[in-house]
């Protein structure tokens, strides 16, 4: 889940660049920095583990010679993080440097085989192979882009590989198949990145690269060919409307409180989404005779929340799978009449991406939900909606989890309106509370913040939290779990309320945290039969209600309020905001840094 990032332009040092560049691309992963130019016929090269600040702080990045270079922040799969393990990897005699993102399943055998033949290898990743093959190859008289070409076809596994040689020092070549790389370009210089922030503040004018295909990028030009028979690709630019400023902490003291306070314009934004697009997903649903919901962490949780809005608003029950574990659950039994929603918001979860790749066998028509233009489930899916949250750099989701929520309940009014489960007057009613949302979200911001703040104060000492819901609810409680795992490292537990009481609850004594999502919906009477029961066991109880329910207030410690007017279908959308700004106060106040939790990467891009 490595930040790839290289460029080459016409004059002027390329490393004050590749420098931002990786610090936009830290989300991906931050176990290690490395960055290497080309000056004079040689490499030059700075590398160690840590955070890019951190590597900057000790061997300046910025100063290396040479306009072009390409970097990398790893997210490390073999080997463990260290100066040694750090990409870019080089050829036995330093004229090749290598970065990848992904793994190589067969790198023991080739690394046998190289080592046989005399090469020395200096990590114990499974990139190393790479340059080395490139090396044999160069040997026996190929050019880099052959040399390139040649070593896909020997490595297997999944990559996005960026290569540069003093060999041709006028440029870089890229490939991919299974992990992310986007190209970029203006007048005299060009960028290839795993994301398209990375290269932002340069320019907004991309180029897709797909997978199986090899680009060579020089000064004033981009040349694709697809591998497998070496043909010419000509593809039409595309136009990024996200800025910048976007990907920038904006006075901010972090990405993850920025994102949050983004989450009205991100909800309103997606709203706007043409209703084309909304009806076109909504007729395949209807047209299924089954329908699935599949993604992982956060998505998963957006994926919860949808099922329960198709059959609340729509008649259409349709089943949640954890992707990872989709072919396992449903044994090959799917058909063409089968519809498969798969929720990512980078577009590149490897996961989803294999799920749906399996759903297409068997003819299973894809719709897909994903923050991304031009990402991988965009072009493997029958219909692809792109929400619209603009780049999100924290790497607990929180913006892009109320954009997929935002879309699926426009998905699941569509669907109404298409299978007159509800009376129109009641989607109508319905819409209406949705199209208020973006300034009802403002309102629970602003309220809840102060209190997150003060309630991380009381609660921080406490190691396990539970997290209940019911219905819904219950996509909220699992959500506000996950971000406290996430990013302030307590054990929490999202929980069905009603489930509650067949195990969880011998967990609860004297003060153990209960954290209850109550909204006003037909869930909540049972639901304070569950507080009263884990009350009756001495739980301290912070609920989040709708604003004026007392008798809620009453049987609580701790309250977040949520404005009253919220349709219970789209709930999780405001009461998960005050979970996720308790994460963070959570995770401040235990010294952590929110925006880069440990052994996480935004992006997973492996199985
Ligand atoms: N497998 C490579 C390594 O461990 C790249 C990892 C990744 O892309 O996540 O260095």
């Amino acid at each position: 889940m490595c930040g790839i990032i290289g460029a080459i332009q016409q004059r002027g040092e390329v490393a004050p660049f590749l420098h931002q560049a990786l610090k936009r691309l830290e989300y991906r992963g931050y176990d290690s920095v490395g960055v290497t130019t080309i000056a004079d016929g040689k490499l030059h090269m700075k590398k160690e583990k840590g955070k890019v600040e951190e590597v900057h702080r000790l061997l300046d990045l910025d100063d290396l010679p040479g306009s072009m270079g390409i970097g990398h922040t790893r997210w490390a799969t073999h080997g463990i993080p260290s100066l040694y393990n750090s990409h870019p990897h080089f050829d036995c005699n330093s004229e090749i440097a290598v970065i990848h993102n992904g793994v190589i399943d067969n790198f023991l055998e080739l690394r046998e085989e190289l080592a046989s033949k005399g090469h020395k290898f200096d990590s114990e990743t499974d990139t190393e192979v790479i340059p080395h093959l490139i090396e044999d190859y160069m040997k026996e008289g190929m050019d880099l882009k052959s040399a390139l070409k040649k070593t896909t076809k020997r490595i297997e596994g999944t990559y996005a590989i960026v290569v540069m040689s003093t060999r041709e020092p006028d440029k870089i070549v890229c490939t991919r198949d299974g992990n992310p790389l986007v190209i970029g370009y203006k007048e005299s210089a060009s960028y290839v990145s795993s994301d398209i922030p990375a290269f932002l503040p340069m320019t907004n004018d991309m180029i897709l690269l797909l997978d199986g295909e090899i680009a060579t990028l020089t000064v004033n030009d981009i040349e694709i060919e697809k591998i497998s028979d070496d043909s010419r690709v000509e593809r039409e630019s595309i136009r990024i409307s996200w800025t910048a400023d976007q990907a920038q902490k904006g006075g901010f003291p972090h990405f993850m409180l920025k994102e949050i306070h983004e989450q009205p314009s991100a909800i309103r934004s997606t709203l706007k989404l043409r209703s084309e697009v909304i009806v076109r997903a909504a007729q395949i649903l209807r047209d299924a005779n089954r329908v699935f919901l599949i993604a992982m962490g956060t998505s998963g949780h957006a994926a919860l929340a949808g099922k329960h809005m198709f059959a609340s608003l729509a008649g259409v029950v349709g089943t949640f799978e954890l992707a990872s574990d989709f072919s396992d659950t449903v044994y090959g039994a799917l058909n063409e009449n089968d519809c498969v929603i798969a929720i990512t918001q980078s577009g590149e979860t490897t996961d989803t991406i294999t799920a749906v790749k399996y759903a297409k066998q068997y003819g299973s028509k894809i719709v897909a939900i994903t923050n991304v233009v031009g990402s991988s489930i965009t072009r493997i899916a029958d219909h692809t909606i792109i929400t619209q949250a603009g780049p999100e750099i924290g790497v607990a989701a929180t913006k892009t989890f109320i954009v997929q929520l935002t879309s699926l309940a426009l998905i699941a009014l569509a669907l109404g309106e298409l299978t007159g489960f509800k009376d129109p007057s009641v989607i109508m009613r319905k819409r209406d509370s949705l199209n208020r949302l973006p300034e009802l979200v403002s309102e629970v911001t602003a309220k809840s913040e102060e209190r997150a703040r003060s309630l991380a104060n009381i609660y921080h000492t406490k190691p396990s939290l539970l997290f209940l819901g019911r219905g819904v609810s219950i996509a909220t409680a699992f959500e506000g779990a996950l971000k406290l795992k996430e990013i302030a490292y307590n054990h929490a537990e999202g929980y069905s309320a009603g489930e509650s009481k067949h195990g969880p609850i011998a967990l609860v004594q004297d003060g153990f945290p209960v954290v209850i999502i109550a909204p006003n919906d037909e869930t909540r009477n049972r639901i304070v039969g569950n507080i009263m029961e884990m009350k009756a066991r001495g739980a301290d109880i912070l609920s989040v209600i709708e604003d004026g329910d007392s008798d809620l207030a009453s049987i609580s410690d701790h309250i977040f309020e949520i404005p009253k007017g919220v349709e219970p279908e789209f709930s999780t959308i405001p009461y998960v905001v005050p979970l996720q700004l308790f994460s963070y106060y959570m995770s401040l106040r235990k010294g952590y840094d929110p925006d880069k939790p440990r052994n996480l990467a935004k992006s997973v891009t492996v199985l």
